[in-house]
């Protein structure tokens, strides 16, 4: 079976990055396939017990693919609820960009 870690980090890795290049202003066919990006992973996260609850959070709080920066709380946010069922660390949503796009001031 995969490494739930190594997979994890690298997927959200990739989300991360993917909403902190989304489109300030997307078009209808940029926010079509970023929803189905997001609504495929209950199907396809290789962590059967990951994907489950990850379809029930985005049941209870849907994707908002409106911009760039709606996306990058939206992903942070259910990124802090994984954070918080495995007793991890809560991240400081203020920092997304400068973790996930622009780094460290100076
Ligand atoms: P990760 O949580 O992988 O985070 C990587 C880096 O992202 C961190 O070092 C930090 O710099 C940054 N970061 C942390 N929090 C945030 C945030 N809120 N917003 C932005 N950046 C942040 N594992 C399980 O054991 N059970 C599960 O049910 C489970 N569900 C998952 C569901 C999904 C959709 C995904 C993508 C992963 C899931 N995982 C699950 C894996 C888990 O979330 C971690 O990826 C894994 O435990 C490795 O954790 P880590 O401490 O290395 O950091």
């Amino acid at each position: 079976p995969p490494d739930v870690e190594v997979l994890g980090r690298a997927t959200w890795t990739f989300l991360h990055t993917a909403a902190a290049y989304y489109p300030e202003k997307p078009s209808p066919n940029q926010r079509a396939n970023m929803l189905m990006l997001i609504r495929s992973l209950p199907v396809v996260y290789p962590c059967a017990w990951c994907a489950q609850d990850f379809g029930k959070c985005i049941a209870h709080s849907p994707p908002d693919v409106s911009s760039r920066e709606k996306l990058s709380l939206w992903l942070c946010q259910r990124h802090n609820e994984v954070n918080e069922k495995l007793g991890k660390e809560m991240f400081d949503c203020a920092q997304v960009d400068e973790r996930w796009k622009d780094g460290p001031a100076d």
